[in-house]
């Protein structure tokens, strides 16, 4: 692993019950960088985060970094989330520290301000006893958002943290994600709206299953590039097996 690299990808095949879904997937993210993860629906974009943070086992290749689980910042897709559980706003952010104290850490008075101030941070002062399944699905982004700042992380990963969120929360949180990024954080979020990746986002990386481009934005996403992604998404036989490419 070079040393600019934060995280680096060897031929990383992940399968579920043999079936790939990211195949041979090769690169990696420089310390500090701002990525996008691009590609069509199905195309391995959550697998392959769920592959870093090592919530998913490689069925071959690697992906090597210094970090514990519990230090990556990782927002899953909203689909993935329980919000039934019955926990405050405060609560939740305050949980991101108990990510990094420990379990079994005592949550100190400096994390309740702290929590208060990210609550502050993504416009949610005022709403720290509210039980978050009475939020709207902007507002409980911005809560996950409190809580990401909270954990201080140095690499975060976010899956799909724009997807049916209204606009004017979705400009609040793309700022806090610039903001990271000027701290020298580490960033990747999957993406869909292609206006998006190539305003904000500096380098993409762009799947269909296998790797179909990764490297700065305006290369990545070009016309060609994207119909590629296209048609081998559209090719790609679900029942194939482990390396037994698709016809
Ligand atoms: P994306 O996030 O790009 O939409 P996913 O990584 O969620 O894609 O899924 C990639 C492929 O793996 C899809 O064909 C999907 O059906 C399959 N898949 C995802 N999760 C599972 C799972 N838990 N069990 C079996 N197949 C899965
Ligand atoms: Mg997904």
């Amino acid at each position: 692993m070079s040393d600019a690299a934060v995280l680096t990808i060897d031929n990383l095949t992940v399968a579920y019950d043999r079936h790939p879904a990211v195949h041979h997937i090769s690169g990696s993210f420089a310390k500090g960088s701002l990525t996008a993860i691009a590609g069509p629906n199905g195309a391995g974009k959550s697998t392959l985060l769920k592959a870093i943070i090592g919530d998913i086992k490689a069925s071959q290749g690697s992906v090597d970094h210094a970090l514990k689980r519990a230090e990556f910042g990782y927002l899953p897709q909203a689909t993935d989330i329980n919000r039934r559980f019955p926990i405050s706003v405060l609560e939740t952010v305050i949980l991101g520290a108990w990510k990094t104290a420990g379990a079994f850490g005592s949550v100190t008075q400096k994390d309740e301000k702290r929590a208060e101030e990210a609550l502050a941070t993504v416009g949610l002062s005022g709403f720290e006893k509210r039980a978050i399944g009475a939020l709207s699905a902007g507002q409980f982004q911005r809560v996950l958002f409190a809580r990401l700042l909270m954990q201080d992380a140095s690499v975060i990963l976010l899956d799909e943290p724009f997807t049916a969120i209204d606009a004017r929360t979705t400009r609040d949180l793309l700022d806090i994600v610039t903001h990271w990024h000027g701290e020298g954080r580490t960033v990747v979020a999957v993406l869909h709206d292609f206006e998006q990746v190539r305003a904000h986002f500096p380098d993409t990386l762009l799947i269909a299953r296998e790797l179909i481009a990764w490297g700065p934005t305006h290369q990545v996403m070009s016309p060609v590039n994207l119909l590629r992604a296209r048609i081998m998404a559209e090719r790609w036989d679900e029942a194939s097996d482990v390396c037994e490419p698709a016809a």
